[in-house]
């Protein structure tokens, strides 16, 4: 996990992100995603400076395993000086090891945000799970947190005042507050009640603005006029030129038939998995991986 450095702002890992929504459900199938329906719970994890430094992180770690129900794994956690905030080691288990940066001894309370993200690399490990390359393979892991319940940890640890800022893991700010809001409009939970960062709070309202943007594109009945008028533009000119090249900066494709209706696709708003509907008016379709229904316009 990474640690220090100008803290990066905006959506610039957007598309690895998504990707990682889709390799989630794909994996653990809609099933196991919904028994992640409830989150860790702030006080299962609190930790303030006058608990015993090992007895606390150990129990911490505790609560993540059984949050991610690793239930023969054991997390042996150790702090040393090193320039990143934490590492684990990946090996055969049931024992890992993982060190935590030595300047978490004196900030204890964010020590369930490092070690969220260090589990969730042992789940992953676990689930043979992974993308090529340390960057897309540390995003999916703190995706995968986030989706998954324990990701809150992380952005309420993104913290700045006049004289220090800090923030953990891979996703900016906003990025975290993406994922976290998705997983708050798929599973109908509010999370930043649990903030005691100002920041995070800021973030997370940032980040469900875009998520709300994924719903509102069309074909989806949701989008607005100027999206509406926009898409009835590319699909005549889907229709009326096919072979022509279509426009890169909207989110769904045409796909001239040989025979039969134009086809439509577009990125499933819960799931980012593509789906595919006819071009015919109204048409309700439902996403094959995550289960959302769609109501589309076409
Ligand atoms: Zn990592
Ligand atoms: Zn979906």
């Amino acid at each position: 996990m990474a640690n220090g450095g100008p803290v990066e702002h905006g959506f610039p890992h957007l598309e690895t992100v998504r990707e990682a929504v889709t390799a989630l459900y794909r994996r653990l199938s809609y099933d196991t995603v919904r028994t992640f329906s409830a989150s860790v719970a702030p006080a299962d994890v609190a930790f303030c400076d006058t608990d015993d430094l090992y007895l606390g992180t150990q129990r911490v770690a505790h609560e993540l395993v059984r949050h991610y129900r690793l239930p023969d794994a054991r997390m042996i956690v150790s702090f040393r000086e090193m320039t990143h905030a934490a590492n684990v080691e990946l090996t055969a288990g049931p024992e890992y090891f993982i060190e935590l940066n030595d300047r978490f001894r004196t900030h204890r309370r964010d020590i369930g945000a490092a070690l969220a993200h260090e589990v969730m690399h042992v789940y992953l490990h676990r689930l043979d799970l992974s993308f090529p390359g340390t960057r897309d393979n540390e995003i999916l892991t703190d995706t995968a947190t986030t989706y998954l319940g324990a990701g809150w940890l992380l952005l309420d640890a993104y913290r700045q005042d006049a004289a220090s800022s800090q923030k953990l893991g891979y996703l900016t700010p906003e990025e975290f507050g993406y994922v976290l809001a998705k997983r708050a409009l798929a599973f109908g939970e509010d999370p930043s009640v649990w903030f005691t960062s100002p920041q995070a709070y800021t973030a997370y309202g940032k980040g469900m603005r875009r998520a709300r943007q994924d719903e509102q594109q069309p074909p989806l009945t949701a989008a607005g006029w100027a999206g509406r008028r926009r898409y009835a533009r590319e699909r005549r000119h889907a229709q009326d030129a096919p072979a022509a090249g279509q426009a890169a900066d909207v989110p769904y494709r045409f796909a001239p038939q040989e025979r039969g209706p134009l086809r439509v696709s577009f990125p499933c708003p819960t799931c980012h998995q593509r789906i595919r509907v006819p071009v015919r008016g109204r048409v309700r379709a439902r996403c094959g991986l995550c289960r959302t229904v769609l109501e589309c316009d076409t």
